[in-house]
C-alpha cells in the first residue's frame, strides 16, 4: 500500500480537530503530502432559487479569508514538521467538493471526522461524512470523537 497524498477534510469543528492528529501522524509516517482542505457552502447551489450575487459574492470573499485564517491558527502546532502540506478552502457542497479534489488529484486517503458542526442529526441523516464514505474514489479514515 502507497499514501502519497492524504486529504485531510475540516469544519473547524471538535469532531475534525479530533481526526487531525490522525491525518498528521500518517503524513509523518508515510512521508505524504497532506491537504488541508475546507468547503465553504455554496448556498446558491442548495437554495434553488434566484440569490443575489454583488452581496453574496462579498459575504463568500470574507469567509474564504477567515477560512485561511482559521486553517493558519488552528492546525499550526500539528502542522509544525510536516514539510508537504497545502491549505486550500473551495466552494460548493462539501461532500461533493471533497471526493472530487480527491479523484481530480488522486488522493490517496481521506481523513475526517465523524461529526462536525450540525450535531447528531447529521450523522444520521446525509452527513457529509457519510457522503464521502459512500462516494469517495479512495479509501476513507473517519474518525469519531470518544464521547459519541
Ligand atoms: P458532518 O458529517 O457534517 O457532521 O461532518 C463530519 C466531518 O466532515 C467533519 O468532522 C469534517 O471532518 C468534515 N466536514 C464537514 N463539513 C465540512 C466542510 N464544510 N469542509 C470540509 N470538511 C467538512
Amino acid at each position: 500500500m502507497e499514501i502519497r497524498k492524504i486529504l485531510f477534510a475540516t469544519d473547524f469543528s471538535e469532531g475534525s480537530a479530533h481526526a487531525l492528529p490522525y491525518a498528521a501522524d500518517m503524513a509523518r509516517q508515510y512521508g505524504a503530502k497532506l491537504s488541508i482542505v475546507h468547503v465553504i457552502f455554496d448556498v446558491a447551489k442548495t437554495a434553488g432559487w434566484y440569490v443575489p450575487h454583488v452581496s453574496i459574492d462579498e459575504i463568500y470573499r470574507d469567509m474564504e479569508k477567515s477560512a485561511h485564517a482559521e486553517i493558519e491558527k488552528t492546525f499550526i502546532e500539528e502542522m509544525r514538521d510536516l514539510k508537504d502540506i497545502e491549505r486550500l478552502v473551495l466552494k460548493g457542497i462539501p461532500h461533493e467538493e471533497i471526493n472530487k479534489f480527491a479523484a481530480d488529484h488522486k488522493i490517496d486517503l481521506i481523513v475526517l471526522g465523524t461529526h462536525g458542526r450540525r450535531g447528531i442529526d447529521r450523522v444520521l441523516f446525509g452527513s457529509t461524512a457519510e457522503q464521502v464514505v459512500r462516494n469517495a474514489p479512495c479509501p476513507v479514515l473517519s474518525v469519531r470523537l470518544p464521547k459519541h
